[in-house]
């Protein structure tokens, strides 16, 4: 990671390196956090953000689950920091890191008597998978680990805990030689990678695994069903059994980090043509061409820093 200058500490920029908590803030033991993953590209037009206010809106949601008063911070304060940061770190593009964390007081598990930290730092930051993935498409398997089961850790905050079970994922997928695990829901339908959401293509249609089956509502996810929409492809949202994976025309992964890029096997069988689909070409260079202000931003989805 590059440092930049600053960080957004509760309404203050404070220097990278000043940006730290005690070790025995309540988030460390019990992983009260809720954070968000935002990206800012550069376009001919200067840096733009991708779908600030709904990122905003998602980690006031994801404290909102949490019982986490964030009533001394605005989500408009909030979309306004990140803007803020791009300037005074004098960036083009960049990856954001907003957290709101349980901080340094009692411990014990009930944290709501310790003060609410908000911290927003963003560096610069490539391509997640690599930058072939975009192109190639990446070889994964199915987790042995399942998605949390409903009522357990919620799916839909965007919780620190959560990426526990993140963790275990990516870690065995990396160990037994593959870039990702999909993880199943505790019914055994297929629910979603360690950080990002799955796409499913036959036979010209889509299939994305439903919000009840433990899925983050990824606004990348909602981007491409926008997208899908908009240029006329049938996407259904439901429970997408597991070996759909394998009888599968094309799949591909949405989210903040790896943006859009195709799977080209998973547990080692060649999904489709074992390259990325057409499908998924139409809709990745939609996407790339909104993103990259090379097309119109015909959802209002970018905001100028
Ligand atoms: N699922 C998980 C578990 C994630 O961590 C992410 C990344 N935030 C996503 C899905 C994709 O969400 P988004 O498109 O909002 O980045």
């Amino acid at each position: 990671m590059k440092p930049t200058a600053k960080i957004w500490h509760n309404g203050n920029m404070i220097d990278w390196h000043d940006a730290k908590i005690h070790v025995l803030s309540h988030a460390i033991s019990y992983g009260s956090a809720v954070f968000e993953g935002v990206r800012c590209y550069e376009t001919k037009t200067g840096p733009k953000v991708f779908r600030l206010n709904e990122h905003v809106r998602r980690i006031f949601d994801s404290a909102k689950i949490y019982r986490m008063d964030m009533s001394a911070f605005t989500p408009d304060q909030i979309a306004q920091a990140m803007l803020d940061l791009v300037r005074v770190n004098e960036l083009k593009s960049c990856y954001f890191r907003p957290i709101a964390l349980r901080g340094y007081g009692q411990l014990g598990v009930n944290g709501q008597g310790n003060p609410i930290e908000v911290y927003i730092a963003c560096w610069e930051w490539g391509k997640y998978l690599g930058e072939d993935a975009i192109t190639q498409g990446v070889d994964v398997c199915i987790s042995s680990w399942n998605r949390m089961a409903p009522n357990t850790l919620p799916a839909l905050a965007k919780s620190a805990g959560n990426y526990n079970n993140s963790q275990l994922i990516k870690m065995e997928a990396l160990a037994n030689g593959y870039s990702e695990g999909i993880a199943l829901d505790v019914n055994g339908y297929i629910s979603e990678g360690s950080g990002e959401n799955i796409f499913v293509v036959r036979d010209g249609v889509i299939y994305t695994p439903a919000i009840a089956t433990s899925v983050l509502p990824g606004i990348t996810r909602d981007s491409i069903v926008k997208l899908a929409q908009h240029m006329g492809i049938p996407l259904i949202e439901g429970g997408v059994p597991r070996e759909m994976l394998y009888v599968a025309d094309e799949i591909f992964f949405t989210g903040t980090a790896v943006e859009v890029t195709p799977v080209r096997s998973v547990d080692k069988i060649t999904i489709g043509s074992g390259s990325r689909g057409p499908v998924t070409e139409k809709l990745q260079s939609k996407f790339f061409g909104i993103v990259n202000g090379t097309e119109e931003d015909i959802f209002g989805w970018l905001t100028a820093v």
